[in-house]
């Protein structure tokens, strides 16, 4: 049995995990594996809370506890920290499940909820009442928190803090009962209430909540608090290595307490920084607002950090796993700049997106020397990267549509592309060159550009030889499809926008949609979330919004960095 799930993870390691990085939490376990701690077995788990939808923050901690799971031929569970009835849905259970699932990673049969241990929680609370270790306490919240002192002060004890265990068996079993009203009283751990560390100053461990629950339904009126169901519920599981975010670390004392006060199986906590991006906010709190308050689409939107609205951004697993793999794990607070997850994504996209050609501002060119209804199939490689793409046929015709941006009447120096008298290359066709433009009489707009081709310069033709500075893309007007092509941008204007004031930081022009985009008729039968380079562009994917007769693109991601480009003429 054991043996046949280290082969089963053996095998998944074949699916592009990139290779095992050392960093301190790998040190820790090198080391127990090296003294026989826990058998030598290794076990996380990765706990969300399913009151929101993942984000990339949650996709590192993700790829960090599968990662390590999959690296030490162990196991990792998923497991649904879901102790607040008020805040949960099924339908965050369902999204987080094809997020891990779409990042590439597998929990098999372990999908638990921290809902299925209430039983045994209760069981453990009885265990420590009996002990002498925890009361039931009348203070009302207010009361509770007036007590705890503070970093400086320390607490002072609750005047229930002395009831006798008897009494607190019996009340405690009438708040489970249901005989008293929500906030009336608590289960509180007895301590220290001088403790330096406030975590510690008898805590609350249940409170009376009439609430139903997503999966316990009306079963219980007493729910556990999230520090008194965590760490047993990693316990109860297993969990060797229990891998999570710095602020825990203050919690640990109490973790450790309650599991030797029960002498259960014991876990070791080990903490790492959470993931902060450059441009982005990632508490789940402010990314509702950006919903609730319209400054998004909703959680998909390709704005978002979520993992679903990378997803339709064309964001691949892979990309976001690289990037997990690139930035490993720290013991500080820091800031990774977002360029280097939409580098990872370029890196990966160069490889697998197939290269198309797609006009997003279309200018008309005519071809006065080309003849009238003849259409001429050209062959365009699909992916210079990898050959066994092999190549597409590219319709060229007389009338062709080109950038606006690929033309200039007074063109600065070094201006490569179409002006007047100047020679460009058509990408895959043959050289033109521009010899008259025709404007809107009132507006002075250029309507059209007319040019001769060189018969004798066709791509991949002997006499192809000849060289000029540019080449541009073009579509052939009769034969393109028509499209809309979504441009994002960085959704904050600032590198940190996680002060009081963040909503004034949101970038106003974080979408731009074109609506009047031309693309080659190849791109007919695509579906969404396809991924393609347009060339000379950028990476785009289809869109869920797409239809056979109007396609809907997002640009992914730019060619280059263009935040960190200042001079974007003759890219
Ligand atoms: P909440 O405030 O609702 O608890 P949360 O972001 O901690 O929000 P959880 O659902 O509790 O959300 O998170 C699940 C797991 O993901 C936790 O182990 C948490 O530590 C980890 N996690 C959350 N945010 C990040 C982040 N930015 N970087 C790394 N790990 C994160
Ligand atoms: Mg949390």
């Amino acid at each position: 049995m054991e043996t046949d799930n280290k082969q089963n993870i053996e095998d998944k390691n074949q699916s592009g995990v990139p290779p095992k990085q050392v960093n301190f939490i790998r040190e820790i376990i090198d080391e127990d594996l090296k003294t026989g701690k826990h058998g030598s077995r290794v076990h996380t788990r990765f706990p969300p809370e399913p009151n929101g939808y993942l984000h990339i923050g949650h996709a590192k901690s993700i790829c960090l506890n599968f990662g390590i799971a999959r690296g030490y031929n162990g196991l990792c569970n998923l497991r649904f920290d879901d102790t607040n009835p008020t805040k949960e849905e099924m339908e965050y259970v369902q999204s987080i499940k094809e997020d891990v699932r779409w990042l590439g990673f597998n929990w098999e049969d372990r999908e638990y909820y921290a809902s299925d241990y209430f039983d045994q929680l209760f069981e453990y609370a009885i265990q420590l009442i009996k002990k002498g270790k925890a009361f039931v306490c009348d203070l009302t919240a207010d009361e509770i928190r007036e007590h705890r002192g503070t970093l400086t002060a320390p607490g002072k004890e609750s005047p229930y803090h002395t009831r006798s265990i008897e009494e607190n068996l019996d009340l405690f079993n009438k708040m489970r009962d249901g005989e008293f009203a929500d906030g009336s009283r608590t289960l509180r751990a007895k301590i220290d209430m001088t403790s330096p560390n406030l975590n510690m100053r008898d805590p609350v461990m249940y409170r009376i909540l009439h609430a139903t629950h997503h999966r316990t339904g009306d079963k219980w009126c007493v729910y556990p608090m999230y520090d008194w169901a965590h760490g047993q519920s990693d316990s109860i599981e297993r969990i060797t290595h229990s891998i999570c975010t710095l602020e825990f670390e203050d919690h640990r004392p109490l973790y450790d307490w309650f599991i030797d006060q029960l002498g259960i199986f014991h876990p070791q906590q080990i903490e790492f920084a959470r993931l902060n991006l450059s441009y982005t906010v990632m508490s789940k709190r402010r990314l509702l607002q950006l919903v609730e308050e319209g400054y998004v689409n909703g959680w998909d939107d390709p704005r978002m950090p979520t993992i679903c609205g990378l997803r339709r951004r064309g964001f691949t697993p892979e990309s976001i796993r690289h990037f997990a793999d690139r930035i490993g794990v720290a013991k500080r607070e820091n800031m990774i700049d977002v360029a280097l997850l939409e580098d990872s994504l370029r890196e990966d996209l160069n490889k697998s997106a197939a290269r198309v050609m797609a006009v997003l501002k279309p200018l008309k060119v005519i071809i006065d020397n080309y003849l009238d209804g003849k259409v001429e199939e050209l062959d365009a490689v699909n992916n210079p990267e990898d050959s066994s793409k092999g190549s597409r046929i590219v319709p060229f015709s007389k009338i062709i549509y080109i950038e606006q941006d690929d033309f200039r009447e007074d063109p600065p120096k070094k201006y490569f592309r179409l002006s007047p008298g100047a020679e460009v290359r058509l990408r895959y066709a043959y050289i033109i060159k521009c010899t008259d433009v025709v404007k809107d009489k009132n507006t002075g707009d250029i309507i059209e550009v007319h040019c001769t081709y060189d018969p004798e310069t066709k791509s991949g033709s002997s006499q192809s030889q000849r060289k000029v500075k540019g080449t541009i893309h073009w579509v052939s007007a009769q034969h393109a499809l028509d499209a809309e092509i979504r441009l994002y941008d960085r959704l904050f204007t600032v590198e940190d926008p996680s002060g009081e004031n963040w909503k004034t930081f949101i970038n106003p022009n974080s979408l731009e949609i074109l609506d009047k985009c031309k693309v080659e008729p190849s791109l007919s039968k695509t579906k969404p979330q396809d991924r393609f380079q347009f060339e000379r562009l950028g990476y785009f994917c289809v869109d869920y919004d797409s239809m056979v007769n109007k396609l809907v693109f997002n640009r992914t991601v730019t060619l280059r960095d263009t935040w960190a480009k200042i001079d974007r003429i003759g890219n």
